[in-house]
């Protein structure tokens, strides 16, 4: 089924949203992109004559009711943004009686899905090594069908339209799904949009492709680095990450960022870029910094000859340069993750000559991917946020879509395919 065939008229829908918004210490909404992104779909099934059951979840509560991470904080937000009062319920495995009351047009938000354990399915204070662990999960599984059975009996239909969390195979993301037969379960615009994106740009790739991978780790964008590496003409590897490849060659890095025990998976990746043809693109000079501040002194040094005492927080001259003349011509671009800590203002030079070069390439006639909280940020923050062809709501669920696995929350729609 889809979101456009569907008669709403008379029905209730459940829709998985991400309203996973950041908050600041008041509860006030620091940034809606999130709650704009799933209004296609929500505003569509009211227009239609349908009443909503709204259900996300907010940060990592870890199965325990948290104040702090209560969606009744961001109701008036939701309200203001649909145009209609929207109702509360308090516990989303108790919302039988609101959800049978609602008339077409009325809303019912839920509270926090990861207040219960069952939302992620995951067995919670028990170690993995403990031999009750297999058994605590298989129970937890169990009960995790029960959550998703319970959300399911409010409403007539469900909507999948949370892209961010589509990755994880959750009870309101993809368990839910079980509980409506094909005619009653379908993708929201968002999700639809997104999916379009990522086959735009896995199934017709204009060549030369490139990839630039940024943000603090090497070890958790390792999956994709290698998996790119078999898809890409070009690889761009910058932020922290730069300094765990220059230690891996024997370089003093000072105080940066460094994950000492993933030397031989930076060697590897340059391995297998070789093996594959793929241009690996490193950073060569840094702009350092003697402490970890916007307001640091600050010096511009190879990467590879940090003094101690001092960090690199952004890309220097030379490599921005190296990075700008490898984007250009581009015809595909996907990028994810900041070159440098562009949180403070003073080093967001690397970034914003990347978010540049993506820019003109994409003037030119390329297809640009921006995806993860980070570099959509840096795009929003230089204002190039309409020089790019797409940007994500997702980080890791683009991550991983790119990376060719089908998403439990796509395939509990739409099927393995
Ligand atoms: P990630 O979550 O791995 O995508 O990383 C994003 C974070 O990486 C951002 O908060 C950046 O501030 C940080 N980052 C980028 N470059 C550096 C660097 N050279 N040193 C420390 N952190 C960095």
């Amino acid at each position: 089924m889809t979101i456009d065939q569907f008669k709403f008229a008379g029905k209730k829908a459940i829709v998985r949203v991400d309203f996973n918004v950041p908050l600041n210490e008041n509860g006030v909404i620091t940034d809606d992109t999130r709650i704009r992104g799933a209004l296609p779909t929500l505003k569509k099934i009211l227009s239609d004559g349908g009443s909503l059951i709204i259900m996300s979840h907010m940060g990592k509560p870890k199965g325990k009711v948290n104040p702090k991470l209560s969606l009744g904080q961001i109701k008036d937000a939701v309200a203001k943004a649909l145009g209609t009062t929207v109702q509360f319920a308090p516990d989303c495995a108790k919302a039988q009686e609101a959800a049978a009351n609602l008339k077409p047009g009325d809303v019912l938000l839920l509270e926090n899905l990861r207040f219960y354990p069952e939302e992620e399915g995951k067995p919670v204070g028990i170690d993995k090594e403990d031999p009750a662990y297999e058994e605590s999960k298989k129970a937890m599984k169990a009960s995790q069908k029960e959550f998703a059975k319970t959300l399911a009996s409010y409403a007539d239909c469900y909507v999948m339209d949370a892209f961010g969390t589509a990755h994880r195979k959750h009870a309101s993301t993809a368990v839910i799904a079980d509980y409506f037969d094909k005619d009653h379960k379908m993708l929201g615009y968002l999700m639809e949009k997104e999916v379009k994106a990522v086959d735009n740009v896995l199934s017709n790739i204009k060549r030369p492709f490139v990839a630039i991978m940024g943000g603090s780790k090497v070890s958790s964008k390792i999956g994709i680095i290698e998996n790119l590496l078999g898809k890409v003409d070009k690889l761009i590897l910058c932020g922290g990450m730069t300094y765990t490849f220059a230690k891996a060659h024997g370089g003093e890095i000072g105080n940066s960022i460094v994950e000492l025990d993933k030397l031989d998976v930076a060697l590897g990746v340059e391995e297998l870029a070789k093996k594959n043809g793929v241009e690996l693109v490193l950073g060569e000079d840094s702009v350092i910094a003697d402490a970890f501040s916007n307001d640091a002194n600050t010096k511009i040094v190879p990467s590879n000859a940090i003094p101690a005492g001092w960090e690199g927080l952004d890309a220097g001259p030379e490599t921005r340069k190296k990075f700008q003349a490898a984007i250009k011509g581009a015809k595909t671009i996907l990028w994810n993750g900041p070159a440098g800590v562009f949180e403070f203002d003073n080093f967001t030079a690397g970034s914003r000559a990347i978010g540049e070069a993506v820019a003109e390439a994409t003037s030119e006639g390329a297809f640009s991917l921006i995806g993860g909280g980070d570099s959509v940020a840096c795009v929003n923050k230089f204002g190039l946020a309409d020089k790019v062809s797409y940007i994500s709501t997702g980080g890791g669920a683009l991550l991983e879509a790119i990376e060719g696995k089908v998403l439990p929350g796509v395939a509990a729609i739409l099927g393995e395919k």
